[in-house]
């Protein structure tokens, strides 16, 4: 079948991998000029990291694997930690901690040339008897036997399918990456350190670069989405400047051309994801804040039970019932993921009481139970293959 991909990020280029491997004529049509390798550092959690290995990419180059998760006061206690080589090994995968623009262009580099089509910015998806048509800014469209809407929170597919669109947290990440001095640096440890206005996180992401983030209060109108307005640091100055001494000399390393904002969004999310021959993926289909560090690895899960869904299908009709299995598979795990993150992004003050019991707990438990649950691959949950058959 020929089908058509709306957007080129972590989402879009796994699907195209997948799908192109199953035998499927692909094109991918992505806005920007080229991959958009911008954006936070990422933890792939065993699901995800089993996923890339399946799609051929050789992961182990992708970043450090993950030993050990540490939860923090702003001050510096340790409240709660988890020793990830064990949870890790029980799937036989690595955690990896990589920067978003690495996965990005190992996927690009990974397709056939020219599967990627730049420069081309969807506005429009019309349903047709047997298939759908894409409708381009440049006034150019394309026909598919299937169109798969990868284009990010604020997707063109999305509200041309479903007619609605994120809502803003009110939070935001005040986030980079670079090659800063820290005890962190070179290791395979994430921390995270918690107050009451937001937290910062930090983690190694390879090549001795650090992912740094500052979560905070933000409403729309704030500042655009991307590279800063106007000079960031002293608001983080405000908040964080008399947490631990490791936060406080991240801040003190940082320059405002380091500084990119990330406006948290939550979408609802329908039991249905499209109609017809048309469906949605990763953010497009469900934005989940970053505090769970799910949304590039749930952007993997759907690559993965999409690609096993259409993969027998050749005929163009057979499309929408294996499109619907695709996202019944999905959608349960999807929402326990999403309305965790969102507890997640609610329950700072819970998690200081912690701070009550004077000693750190292990948490190996709770981050089994998250990295399976929300994972179809470590589950082998893929919906049986619709064929002429079925
Ligand atoms: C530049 C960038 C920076 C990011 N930074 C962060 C971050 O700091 N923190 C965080 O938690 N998450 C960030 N994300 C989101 C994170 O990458 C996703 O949650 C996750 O990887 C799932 O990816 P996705 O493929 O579903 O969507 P995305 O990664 O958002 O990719 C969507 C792709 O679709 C393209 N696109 C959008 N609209 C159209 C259109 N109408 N027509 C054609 N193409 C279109 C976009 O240019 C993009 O390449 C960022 C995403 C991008 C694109």
């Amino acid at each position: 079948m020929r089908i058509v991909v709306v957007g080129a990020g972590i989402g879009g280029l796994a699907a195209a991998l997948g799908l192109g491997a199953a035998g499927h004529q692909v094109e991918v049509y992505e806005r920007g000029d080229r991959l958009r390798t911008e954006g936070n550092g990422v933890i792939l959690w065993p699901g995800a990291t089993g996923i890339l290995d399946a799609l051929g990419i050789r992961v182990a180059e992708l970043g450090p694997a993950m030993h050990r998760g540490e939860l923090l006061t702003s001050d510096g206690s340790l409240l709660v930690w988890t020793d990830m080589r064990e949870v890790s090994a029980r799937y036989g995968q690595d955690t990896l901690l990589v920067s978003r623009g690495r996965v990005v262009e190992v996927l690009g580099a990974a397709l056939p040339a020219g599967t990627v089509r730049f420069g081309r910015r969807c506005t429009e998806v019309r349903h047709r008897a047997d298939g759908a048509t894409v409708v381009f800014s440049d006034g150019t469209e394309v026909d598919a036997d299937v169109v798969i809407g990868a284009d990010g929170y604020r997707s063109a597919v999305r509200s041309r399918t479903l007619g609605d669109a994120p809502r803003f947290t009110g939070v935001a990440t005040w986030h980079g990456t670079g090659p800063l001095r820290s005890d962190l640096a070179g290791g395979h440890t994430v921390r995270t350190y918690f107050g009451r206005i937001g937290i910062c996180a930090v983690h190694p992401v390879g090549d001795g670069l650090l992912h740094w983030a500052f979560e905070g209060p933000w409403s729309p109108g704030d500042e655009a989405e991307g590279r800063a307005a106007g000079p960031q640091l002293p608001r983080l100055r405000d908040w964080f400047g008399g947490w631990a001494p490791e936060v406080t000399g991240l801040l003190d390393q940082v320059t405002e051309e380091d500084v990119h904002v990330f406006p948290h969004t939550l979408h609802r999310v329908p039991r249905r994801w499209g109609q017809g021959a048309v469906t949605l993926m990763g953010d497009a289909a469900h934005a989940i804040p970053p505090r769970a560090g799910m949304g590039a690895n749930q952007a993997l899960e759907d690559a993965w039970v999409l690609a096993g869904a259409l993969r027998d299908v050749r005929e163009p009709r057979l499309a929408d019932a294996a499109l619907r299995a695709y996202e019944s598979a999905r959608v349960r795990r999807v929402r326990r993921v999403r309305n965790g993150a969102a507890w997640m992004s609610r329950s700072n003050n819970m998690l200081l009481m912690l701070r009550a019991l004077r000693v750190a707990v292990p948490m190996n438990r709770l981050a089994h139970a998250s990295v399976a649950g929300g994972s179809n691959y470590l589950n082998s949950h893929r919906p049986k293959p619709v064929t002429t058959s079925s």
